[in-house]
């Protein structure tokens, strides 16, 4: 299983900060040492776009 596949299906398809289904990514939480399911989140992209402003 893909990597988006474990955190689609873990969020139930919905941004896991405001539970929107529009225009979702994984965004994968720095620092990275190896991707996984624990340190990425499924974002919509606008709490995509106000988590990388924060970073
Ligand atoms: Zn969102």
């Amino acid at each position: 299983m893909k990597l988006e596949d474990v955190i689609r299906s873990r969020s139930g398809n919905y941004c896991e900060l405001c539970k929107s289904q529009q225009d979702l990514s994984v965004y994968e939480v720095p620092p990275q040492d190896q991707s996984n399911a624990e340190n990425s989140a499924l974002l919509c992209s606008n709490c995509l776009a106000q988590v990388e402003k924060k970073s």
